[in-house]
């Protein structure tokens, strides 16, 4: 396994030591194993100083204030909160929601799921680059529309969407909140809650080296309310129930201060070693790059392959690379992105692609391995159909 080339940060990292170290203090009798609730005792409140480090941490990474976090168990449970929470609470204002084609699983399943309800939904169409313009949101917007639901960096393509000129036409139109998907943009480009204008913010640990299984929803503390999806204890302001995990709270608390600390230059090396990899590619021919590379995060690249099936791709050079064809949660159906197919690439390109995401332990020797194993993977595949 470890002598395999790990392409794939977009779907996840691994865990950083110094995060796992500080997790593993919230487990047993000598850490703060305690209920944070049970603030009757030491050890309860031990455990809530460490929940409290972890919210500020996290708040300021993003530009939120700590009492603006709230914990999930990842950002598939944040976009449900925000969409349903935002959807039920204000459902006699309006029954239309706004959103993009390009959006993850977690926010169109959702919507789908508020279609077969009664709601209405408009699905944006992003240019060929995969950029969302702010006057089609504009345009979109209806009397009834109760939310705008944009994400900020896409998980295939890496396309960073504007969304502080968002949040201004939101907050024109008036009555209308605005919701972002922000799981593929810690560390990777700056997050400004309260400088977008944002209303409701999804938040992941797991794609920047942090915990799977813990996530955050940032709710602004002015001007938005939410139905709960789960009742109980009434942690989290009554909006969301549940014991707080303090080990994975802490871990996703240190993985954003780490990522905050994160120089610029390191930017600047994935961007050095995403060029090398796209150039390396590109002498291939036949190739095309999805998402428009001058509004995208360095971390991802997502090629097109003329004359190969993305499967055959992935099936020749497994075992020795690690990349996928599309998201994570999509590639046990195999079926073409629907994030190239909403980008205007053909049913044919849209499956042969390929996304590769590039991570902190990414070396230029792991670009070159996998320029060199796609490169032979590609002719061969090439010679063998004829093309
Ligand atoms: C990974 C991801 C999610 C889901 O996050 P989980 O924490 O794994 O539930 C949602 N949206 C985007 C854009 C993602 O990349």
């Amino acid at each position: 396994m470890n002598s395999s080339v790990y392409l794939d940060y977009a779907a996840t990292t691994p865990v950083d030591a110094r995060v796992a170290a500080a997790m593993a203090q919230c487990l047993t009798m000598e850490g703060a194993f305690g209920n944070p609730a049970s603030t009757s005792h030491h050890y309860g409140q031990a455990a809530a100083t460490l929940v409290d480090k972890a919210r500020a941490q996290v708040a300021a990474g993003v530009g939120a204030g700590p009492d603006e976090v709230v914990w999930t168990s990842g950002a598939t449970e944040a976009n449900n909160l925000a969409i349903f929470g935002v959807a039920g609470y204000y459902r006699e204002n309006g029954r239309h929601i706004l959103t993009a084609r390009t959006e993850h699983k977690a926010v169109l399943d959702p919507c789908r799921e508020l279609e077969r309800r009664g709601w209405r939904v408009t699905y944006l169409v992003p240019d060929r680059g995969g950029v969302i313009h702010p006057d089609q949101v504009a345009a979109a917007l209806q009397a009834d529309t109760v939310l705008v639901s944009i994400m900020h960096v896409n998980n295939e393509i890496g396309v960073v969407q504007d969304i502080a000129a968002i949040g201004a036409i939101c907050r024109k139109h008036g009555g209308v909140k605005l919701h972002v998907d922000a799981a593929q943009s810690v560390g990777k480009c700056v997050i400004d809650f309260a400088g977008f204008g944002v209303d409701l913010m999804s938040l992941s640990a797991h794609k920047a080296y942090g915990p799977k299984g813990v996530g955050a929803l940032l709710v602004a503390r002015c001007g938005v309310h939410l139905q709960p999806l789960q009742f109980g204890g009434g942690q989290e302001r009554g909006l969301r129930a549940g014991t707080v995990p303090t080990h994975q709270v802490v871990g996703m608390g240190l993985a954003f201060e780490l990522a905050r600390a994160a120089p610029p230059s390191e930017a600047e090396r994935v961007a050095a070693l995403r060029e090398r990899l796209w150039q390396g590619l590109e002498s291939l021919g036949g190739t095309m790059r999805n998402g428009d590379a001058k509004q995208s995060v360095p971390h991802l690249l997502n090629v097109s392959f003329a004359g190969v099936e993305g499967e055959s791709l992935l099936a020749a050079v497994k075992g020795r690379l690690a990349v996928s064809t599309g998201s994570a949660c999509t590639s046990a159906v195999q079926e073409p992105s629907y994030v190239l197919r909403a980008l205007g690439r053909d049913a044919v390109l849209s499956e042969s692609s390929l996304r590769f995401g590039l991570g902190r332990f990414t070396t230029e020797a792991d670009i070159d391995t996998a320029v060199e194993l796609v490169i032979q993977a590609v002719s061969r595949l090439r010679r063998i159909s004829g093309l």
